[in-house]
């Protein structure tokens, strides 16, 4: 087991949702107990295989997270090759050329070969490649609406709205609150596209992680009296693009990226 110095050393490799999926009340408990020796960094069903890695932590877990990973990748590559990528193309607004299909995602040209290959000059970890091959082999060929709607009103979100209010409207406020100025630093950085007059909030803001699904954040700050607030909505057309669970994987990897900034501005 790696030694850490402190307990923030192990706090600062986690999400900070307090989520309680290791069954400890906070990650703070969470962290005491890994850095006591107790646990092990791996009980932590978030903690991406890049940071197990890094710390160089229970490589029998590490392997078997990094098997799942690629077997589900390889299924899903499998998928691709069935397809017509040109005909994608069109549908999840993107183009063809060279037998490859390239989406702009958050404002960065990704794409993929007829093979499957992703191919991008930004790191792809799974947050990411999993809605993207969910999404081209999942979109149908309708427009958006153009409407807002939270993920508890889209049909399948009854099943996940809980689940996307702690690991991502949650810790995306908990960012908002704590480095406002960062997190629209952050969604410049992604491109994000201002919205005015929608919604009443101080910051309103389109990402897009694909061109057909957008995700819009609200985010009202604190006021004498009166807490933050943080929601994030998708177009009522969404789940035409993408089922609804990689739209909560998506959402949760939005916040992984935007959590993994944050935390190099940090200090403890
Ligand atoms: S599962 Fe991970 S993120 Fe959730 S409370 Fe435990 S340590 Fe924190």
């Amino acid at each position: 087991m790696a030694q850490f110095k402190n307990l923030m050393e192990v706090l600062k490799l986690l999400n900070k949702s307090n989520c309680r999926k290791c069954n400890e009340k906070t990650c703070m408990a969470f962290a005491a107990e890994v850095f006591k020796g107790n646990r092990p960094l791996s009980d932590c069903p978030d903690l991406p295989p890049e940071i197990l890695e890094t710390h160089g932590l229970e490589h029998s877990a590490l392997k078997e997270r990094s098997d799942e990973f690629l077997t589900l990748i390889s299924a899903m590559q499998q998928q691709i090759q069935d397809l017509d990528l040109l005909t994608v193309a069109q549908r999840v607004g993107g183009t063809f050329a060279d037998g490859r299909l390239t989406l702009t995602c958050l404002g960065k040209p990704v794409s993929i070969d007829m093979n499957g290959k992703i191919i991008s000059d930004i790191h792809v970890n799974h947050w990411f490649a999993i809605p993207f091959y969910s999404h081209l082999t999942h979109a149908k060929d309708k427009p958006l609406t153009g409407r807002w709607v939270p993920l508890r009103e889209l049909k399948g979100g009854k099943d996940y709205f809980r689940l996307f209010n702690q690991r991502c409207e949650k810790p995306l406020k908990k960012i908002a609150d704590d480095h406002t100025e960062l997190f629209e630093d952050l969604v410049r950085l992604f491109k994000g596209e201002k919205v005015e007059d929608h919604y009443e909030a101080d910051i309103s803001l389109v990402l897009r992680p694909f061109p057909t699904v957008p995700v819009l954040i609200c985010y009202l700050k604190a006021e004498e009296g009166m807490a933050s607030d943080l929601n994030v909505f998708f177009d009522e057309g969404a789940e035409e693009k993408m089922p609804i669970r990689t739209l909560y994987t998506l959402g949760a990897g939005l916040v992984n990226m935007f959590e993994k900034i944050a935390l190099r501005h940090w200090t403890f």
